[in-house]
């Protein structure tokens, strides 16, 4: 038993960590969690500055909190952010009842509004949609048309990234966005919009 690590624990410090988070300039928040070789415990939020190169992220802030009290051994880390949790929520909601595939996603636009989806299945299966082009829709509606980030909440015990109609969807609102991709139990990985879709088409090729 004592070999076994307590992830829910550390998932929980790094969810209270979140809440602590500084950024007012790109409205996402994150927590994380790091756990040492001695079971010890530190969280951290990120921490942004007006000088955006000065910011620390979530997981670099609980590594120095660790490392500057002696702790040098990490043994696990947990991150969360409040956009992937909406977008778990948001997935709650999912009508897919011919993939049974559940999808949950949701955007942060730059006047700081987030908007969630979930996907969208019908009978005539070309006609649905998935979580973050039901997110996006929202938000442009109601006219925000700016994206900074984005999260996406799947079922599998892998992350889940977007599929390459919403890649392209995204890059048209969000060129320079942050994209979370989550596993079922809220783990994530970000990309840049140039990783998830390089060389690609966009309203620039139009002369926009
Ligand atoms: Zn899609």
């Amino acid at each position: 038993m004592d070999n076994l690590i307590d992830f829910q624990a550390l998932v929980n410090s790094a969810a209270a960590a979140k809440e602590k988070a500084h950024c007012p300039y790109s409205n996402f928040r994150v927590g994380a969690a790091v756990l040492t070789e001695d079971k010890k415990i530190f969280g951290g939020c990120n921490v942004e500055n007006a000088s955006y190169g000065v910011g620390i992220c979530a997981e670099r802030t609980a590594i120095v909190k660790a490392v500057s009290e002696g702790h040098k051994k990490i043994i696990a880390c947990a991150v969360s952010t409040a956009l992937v949790d909406i977008a778990a929520v948001a997935k709650e909601k999912a009508y897919c009842r011919y993939s049974n595939f559940r999808v949950g996603a949701a955007v942060l636009t730059e006047d700081k509004k987030i908007f969630s989806g979930c996907n969208v299945e019908n009978a005539s299966h070309g006609i649905g949609s998935c979580a973050e082009r039901t997110a996006i829709v929202k938000a442009v509606s109601e006219g925000h048309r700016k994206l900074i980030a984005c999260a996406v909440s799947g079922d599998m015990d892998e992350i889940l990234t977007p599929c390459g109609m919403c890649r392209q969807a995204l890059k048209e609102f969000g060129p320079d966005m942050t994209i979370a991709c989550a596993d079922k139990d809220g783990n994530f990985q970000t990309f840049s919009m140039h990783e998830l879709l390089p060389k690609s088409f966009g309203p620039e090729q139009l002369g926009f």
